[in-house]
């Protein structure tokens, strides 16, 4: 075969190309306009569309509108609003961040935007077909934009044979659609197919009440509600009672920050915490799950349909114990609200781990009367020592360092450590200035594994600490569990295990530590009996 020479495609393939990645279907268009409009604030969202969106999608929306130059910007690739660097990738807040929407629609369909800003003065109207801007002009429009798209795939015949029929793709049309309705109660839809209206769902103040304007009465009140919160992730939904569990679902969807997302993670924790349901069952699921943007990757998929959480395991546990402990699905737990978040009580009361042993120097097991427990060793202990510095009573016992530390501290560092020294001798921490910026560490909190190197990290660290009078003790907490704890991999003795079990115990949140991570496992001998396949 003969080499072909490797040339740059012509730029109008290029486009064309990128724009299948993330216009599939009618659904896609609608999906990135409905965005948009929500992105823009508005209050009020109307869409229209002719045979599923294959002739026909026009979004209407009350949002801020463009000007004449943003328009023309935002039919280019790559131009957003939303997002000016890549640190902002790592906190989406809005939709939108890539910039590619209108440009791929445009240049796969025949695209007219009219915008405006202020009504009192002229809107401004852009056509464009194929990509090619055709006309940009003025015109008379009240606050806010119209995007309407006709002849999707006119340039793409094999692309446009291949849509289904006109009800497949109105069912796309039509369940994208609901997801946003379902998650925007505040926004008044509208849904207009073939010149019918479908919907018109007025703006409303509860998700319940957003449900029942999209499905019958007695599906709606089928329904429990309830919200699960830890440290790391909130979740609130609404679910099947699990006494009404039918052999099909109306709705199962899921949102992560307010996007809707396939999460097969999710959507299996969710069953797995109903647990076996009668002949095959499917229960109706809306779910909203919120965690800090930063915990969650959108940008994995073109349409963003598909998001990753950062650590999944957990995810999985977490959705799953709360579903089974918001439906009263009662195993041997029970929630109990400690009023700063629903803290999950995994070990029965009287219910002590027995003997210990330690896997990898890093994670102890313990059998405790319903299963066996598996406590992350460094976890666990950041835990103890958060707790004992923050609730002790009087000041922290000092723990004598065989040989006192000699620090020299950077201007910088010596002055964080002047403003708490009086704080640090409270925690446990006693020092003392030799000369200059040179300071001498003499004990640190009892219980602490400090030596030289962890000490030196405290003090590199504590610059980079917020040190407000409010939230001092806290932050200087954490900045000592995070030094102080035993590390993964490091050997403990029984007596060291039984001690650190003991005193975990002893904490108010046993469950997390300081930064939020999960430092016990419990697994039930009615898991293990499940795994083995004896139940
Ligand atoms: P992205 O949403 O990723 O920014 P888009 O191509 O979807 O990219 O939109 C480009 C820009 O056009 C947006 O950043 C926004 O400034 C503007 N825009 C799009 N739709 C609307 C709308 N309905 N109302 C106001 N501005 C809009
Ligand atoms: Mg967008």
């Amino acid at each position: 075969m003969h080499r072909k020479p490797v040339l740059p495609l012509p730029e109008e393939v290029v486009r064309r190309i990128a724009a299948g990645e993330v216009i599939v279907r009618p659904a896609s268009v609608v999906k990135e306009l409905i965005e948009n409009s929500i992105d823009a604030g508005a209050k009020r969202i109307r869409l229209e569309i002719k045979a599923g969106g294959k002739n026909l999608i026009r979004v209407t929306d009350d949002g801020i509108g463009m000007n004449r130059d943003d328009v023309r910007q935002a039919v280019a690739r790559y131009a957003t609003s939303k997002l000016s660097s890549v640190d902002d990738l790592t906190r989406i807040q809005s939709y939108g961040f890539r910039g590619e929407a209108l440009a791929s629609i445009a240049a796969v369909s025949r695209m007219t935007i009219e915008t405006n800003t202020d009504e009192t003065q002229a809107g401004t109207r852009l056509e464009i077909e194929g990509g090619e801007i055709k006309e940009l002009a003025e015109v008379a429009h009240p606050q806010g934009t119209t995007v309407t798209v006709k002849a999707l795939f006119f340039n793409l015949p094999v692309r446009r044979a291949f849509l289904k029929s006109e009800n497949y793709e109105f069912r796309m049309v039509a369940e994208a659609f609901r997801n946003y309705a379902i998650v925007f109660p505040e926004i008044g839809f509208e849904l207009i197919n073939n010149e019918r209206l479908v919907v018109n769902l007025p703006p409303v103040g509860s998700y319940r009440e957003r449900l029942l304007g999209l499905f019958d009465r007695k599906t709606v009140e089928g329904l429990v509600e309830f919200q699960v919160d830890n440290p790391v992730l909130s979740l609130h939904g609404f679910f099947s009672d699990p006494t009404q569990v039918k052999g099909f679902s109306d709705v199962q969807v899921v949102f992560f920050n307010r996007r809707p997302v396939r999460n097969q993670v999710v959507t299996r924790a969710v069953y797995d915490g109903y647990g076996p349901m009668p002949s095959g069952g499917h229960p109706n699921f809306v779910v909203f799950i919120q965690t800090e943007p930063s915990r969650l990757d959108v940008n994995i998929h073109p349409t963003k349909q598909e998001v990753r959480f950062a650590d999944e395991r957990f995810l999985f546990d977490f959705v799953s114990e709360a579903v089974r402990k918001g439906l009263g699905i009662q195993r041997r737990s029970q929630i109990e609200d400690t009023g700063l978040f629903v803290q999950e009580r995994i070990i029965q009361d009287g219910e002590m781990p027995g003997e210990f042993w330690q896997l990898h120097n890093s994670y102890i097991f313990a059998q405790v009367a319903s299963g066996y427990v598996i406590v992350d060793q460094h976890a666990a202990h950041e835990r103890i020592i958060y707790e004992e510095l923050l609730h002790r009573q009087q000041e922290a016992k000092p723990q004598g360092l065989l040989f006192p530390v000699t620090l020299d501290l950077s201007a910088e560092e010596f002055e964080a450590y002047d403003r708490i020294k009086v704080k640090l001798r409270q925690m446990g921490m006693e020092t003392k200035v030799f000369s200059g910026r040179t300071v001498v560490v003499e004990s640190v909190p009892a219980g602490s594994y400090m030596g030289k190197g962890e000490i030196r990290e405290f003090f590199a660290e504590l610059v980079k600490t917020s040190l407000e009078k409010a939230t001092v003790e806290r932050e200087l907490a954490k900045l000592f569990a995070c030094k102080g704890a035993v590390k993964a991999g490091q050997r403990l003795t029984q007596e060291e295990m039984v001690s650190l079990i003991n005193r975990l115990f002893a904490c108010r949140e046993p469950y997390f530590c300081p930064h939020g991570r999960p430092v016990i496992i419990k697994i039930t001998l009615e898991d293990l009996d499940r795994r083995f396949g004896r139940i």
